[in-house]
């Protein structure tokens, strides 16, 4: 028998609309499956249970009301979500991974959060991220890290690793994440699952606690390219408070019937098969192109040839950017504060004690990159650099519709593996980093797994605004393949 939890967004939705299910039962079940089996996986910061059950039931309630009137509903009500933990949800306390802010309750919400609350979806929690969403496994919370649902053993990919973990284990049928450098497409790709990253603007950015302004995204991870694009268009469009949003209105599309994508052409770019990339990947991403032919689309050769550089890149504007953007964090205004017998000292306590290692190193990075002396030879020459990453791919959508990759050059590793050299965990992020450093939406999607049973992702990325062809193009392909549909063994 299928469980209420084993249900997939269109399908919990359509249960919904036709009242064959409350909100109140699926929120119950949810509830239930995050207490059995959370502690295995410890994808939750914070159980917001009973403001779920609240919204669940509001929910219930305005839908046997507008039944009888005959309303609109909300598209998404009574739609169980899980929220990483960067994002603000007024009153309820928003810790960012972090020991800085480990009890702080934003008096406010974020947009993406906010709309989809006004879509009608419930909030069961808020799961677990990198200190500040920097890191690539989830290791970097400073409280524990999240397992892989597929592999105790092995990290969930970051920094929305607590989201992914989340998705993959069926404790929520959707998360949001967020993408500065990959973070929703990695940790998707290590789970099994589907994520997008929209276009740099597509999403307003506020309430989401800033990491890196140029680059930061919010993204939803779901199991499918379906259950994305029920979600996405509710959270898109342009807000007055993000200066940076886009004013393009959010276009209505929809997903095609029949799994054809004649005409559509699909780059291939050499410099995303290196060596040193995990052989099963590749050889998954090349199985995967194969399906995508034989539905219709053609390969073409691509040429991005300073996708080399978008380590060192990001790994200079990511930490420059940080490092204005966490000097908020000093004990004065909000979040932990170290009583001190200076001001100074109060600083350096509360910024000592209240940052991890990962945070400091970025920190550190991130203002010798911009000081005096150093900001013409580091900082300004990475900008340089970072226009002609996008130029590449400005180049290759005049030749291609979308761009094939994979997400990351291996799956899932094991914990501690990378913890002790930065530069290793760093280079784990050589193929999303392209994404955010162009501003371009990317798409990452379930497409087999390895010797050791783990899940391998690809990603296909497009120019400034093609989310409705990504999803499009991915959902054509899990029309006719089923890893997307796998699922990880429950733990005994
Ligand atoms: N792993 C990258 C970093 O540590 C990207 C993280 C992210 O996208 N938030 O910066």
């Amino acid at each position: 028998m299928t469980e209420l939890t084993d249900l997939s967004v269109h399908e919990a939705l359509t249960g919904l609309q036709k009242g064959s299910i409350s909100s109140r039962i699926l929120t119950q079940a949810y509830l239930a499956r995050i207490e059995r089996l959370d502690p295995h996986y410890r994808a939750f910061l914070t159980l917001t249970h009973e403001l779920a059950l609240q919204q669940a039931e509001q929910a219930d309630r305005l839908r046997a009301d507008r039944k009888r009137t005959d309303a609109k509903l909300p598209p998404l009500l009574g739609l169980p979500l899980a929220v990483k933990d960067l994002l603000c949800l007024q009153g309820v306390r928003c810790t960012c991974g972090s020991r800085i802010l480990e009890d702080f309750i934003p008096p406010y919400t974020a947009t993406a959060v906010e709309r989809l609350l006004q879509a009608g979806v419930v909030v069961l929690g808020k799961t677990n991220t990198d200190e500040f969403a920097m890191g690539s496994s989830t290791e970097n919370s400073a409280f524990f890290p999240t397992h892989n649902p597929w592999e105790p053993g092995r990290v969930p990919g970051g920094s929305s690793g607590g989201s992914a973990a989340a998705v993959a284990a069926h404790l929520s049928p959707a998360a949001l994440g967020t993408d500065t450098g990959g973070s929703v497409r990695q940790p998707a790709s290590f789970c099994g699952i589907t994520g997008l990253k929209p276009t740099y603007g597509r999403v307003s950015r506020y309430g989401l606690v800033a990491y890196g302004s140029s680059l930061d995204t919010v993204g939803v991870l779901t199991r499918d390219a379906q259950d994305i694009s029920l979600i996405f268009p509710h959270m898109a469009g342009y807000d007055k408070r993000d200066a940076t949003s886009s004013d393009r209105p959010v276009p209505s599309f929809s997903l095609p019937e029949h799994p054809d994508l004649h005409g559509l052409r699909l780059g291939v770019p050499d410099e995303y098969f290196i060596p040193g990339i995990q052989l099963e990947v590749e050889r998954a991403v090349h199985a995967a192109l194969d399906i995508f032919q034989t539905l219709g689309a053609e390969l073409i050769p691509v040429h991005l040839p300073h996708t080399e550089y978008a380590v060192p890149v990001y790994y200079i504007l990511a930490p420059a950017e940080a490092s204005a953007n966490l000097a908020r964090y000093d004990g004065v205004r909000y979040g932990l504060r170290q009583s001190s017998s200076s001001l100074l000292e109060m600083f350096e306590n509360t910024r000592g004690t209240g940052f991890g290692a990962e945070v400091k190193r970025r920190i550190m990075l991130g203002t010798y990159a911009l000081s005096a002396g150093y900001y013409e030879a580091y900082y300004s020459q990475a900008q340089k650099v970072r226009t002609l990453i996008k130029e590449d791919f400005d180049l290759a959508f005049r030749q291609v519709d979308l761009v094939a990759a994979p997400v990351a050059p291996s799956t899932a590793f094991r914990f501690g593996e990378h913890q002790d050299d930065p530069l290793a965990m760093y280079l784990e992020d050589i193929f999303t980093l392209p994404a955010n450093l162009a501003g371009e939406p990317a798409l990452a999607f379930p497409i087999g797994f390895d010797d050791y049973g783990l899940p391998v992702g690809m990603q296909l990325m497009g120019p400034h605004f093609a989310e409705p062809s990504l999803l499009q193009t991915v959902h054509a392909y899990q029309q006719v393949t089923d890893w997307h549909s796998r699922r990880p063994p429950e733990p005994v």
